[in-house]
């Protein structure tokens, strides 16, 4: 046995994250408000219970939770445990924020925790559910040397690439980079499919050329093939998830005085999105909210087959619908 940790948010990553650790032979204590996780977590032969029931036995926890302000939240109970409980083996309890947290906010909750001694690390992951059930996430990890090197350990039974990245709060500004980029080649690629469809081209070959081109991206490679092409829309990343990334993406640039309008674009395109689109959309149905403005835009007509009014003519022979 590799010994206690405490895992809380056994959400669509939490989950499949907190089961790798049980099948590496960790002792896990799984925390989530949703007792069905807690149900299924229970199943796959993790232990339940309260917080303060537990944190005394742990020597690291995990938090994979949706935004910085529960976090934040969270911290505040754990300090609270930790102060009012002794720890049963005096090491100095380890956290680990795997969640794409803001930066400032990781920054402030170090310094706070470092008054408990409670030493942190900001450990976000990119790859998505299908990389969380394998084991195979690229995790960034930002935090002292020493603290990496206590939990690298317990990043290897989650993640296959798994670097240091800095002092903390490095994990947590790559994340909201990687997901800001990640985003705008999302948003780029339907926009440029649909337009291409527009003129008669079929989806399947503009991503089958895109992807032996320089135009490819994660989005074309993987996102349009999967979930795209196929209409499933279930990569298991929430629309609400990516825009919390792109606004924090987006004020991280605003506050360095950036002279660059993109990162405020692609913030509000996903941001009428999730206004237009139901609470629950998979990120990836950002697809479906550019046919609404192409639409609007005269592009596209309903059955994307020929072209309605209000369309521009971009100066060429070819017209949207010309090639059919
Ligand atoms: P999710 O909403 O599926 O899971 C979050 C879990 O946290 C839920 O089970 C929820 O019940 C639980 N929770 C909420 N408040 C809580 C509280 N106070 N105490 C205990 N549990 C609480 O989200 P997810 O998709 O698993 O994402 C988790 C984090 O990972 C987010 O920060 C997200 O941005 C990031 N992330 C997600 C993906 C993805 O593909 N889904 C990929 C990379 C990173």
């Amino acid at each position: 046995m590799n010994g206690n940790v405490g895992f809380i948010g056994l959400g669509k990553m939490g989950l499949p994250m907190a089961k790798n650790l049980l099948r590496n032979h960790y002792n896990v204590f799984g925390a989530d408000v949703n007792e069905d996780a807690l149900i299924e977590f229970r199943a796959a032969g993790g232990n339940t219970g309260k917080l303060e029931e537990w944190i005394s036995d742990v020597h690291s926890i995990i938090l994979m939770l949706p935004s910085s302000a529960i976090v934040n939240k969270v911290l505040e109970d754990i300090i609270s445990y930790v102060t009012h409980r002794a720890r049963a083996n005096h090491e100095p309890l380890m956290i680990i924020d795997m969640s794409s947290s803001y930066p400032s906010d990781t920054r402030e909750n170090n310094k706070k925790l470092k008054q408990y001694h409670i030493n942190f690390v900001d450990a976000p992951v990119s790859g998505g559910v299908k990389k969380a059930v394998d084991g195979t996430l690229t995790i960034m990890a930002g935090g002292t040397a020493d603290h990496f090197q206590n939990c690298k350990r317990l990043l290897g039974s989650m993640g296959t690439n798994i670097f240091h990245v800095g002092p903390i709060g490095s994990g947590h500004l790559i994340k909201a980079i990687n997901n800001y980029l990640s985003a705008s080649h999302l948003l780029a690629s339907c926009e440029a499919v649909q337009l291409l469809e527009s003129f008669g081209v079929e989806p399947k070959h503009a991503i089958n050329v895109f992807n032996q081109s320089t135009g490819r991206s994660g989005s074309t490679e993987y996102k349009f093939p999967n979930f795209i092409l196929t209409e499933s829309y279930d990569s298991g990343f929430s629309l609400d998830l990516i825009k919390k990334d792109i606004g924090m993406a987006n004020q991280l640039f605003k506050d360095s005085g950036a002279a660059t309008s993109l990162p405020e674009m692609v913030y509000q395109k996903y941001n009428e999105a999730s206004n237009a689109l139901d609470k629950e959309a998979d990120h990836t149905e950002i697809n479906k909210f550019v046919s609404s403005y192409l639409l609007k835009r005269g592009i596209l007509n309903e059955e994307n087959e020929k072209i309605v009014a209000g369309s521009t003519d971009s100066g060429t022979n070819l017209r949207p619908g010309s090639l059919r």
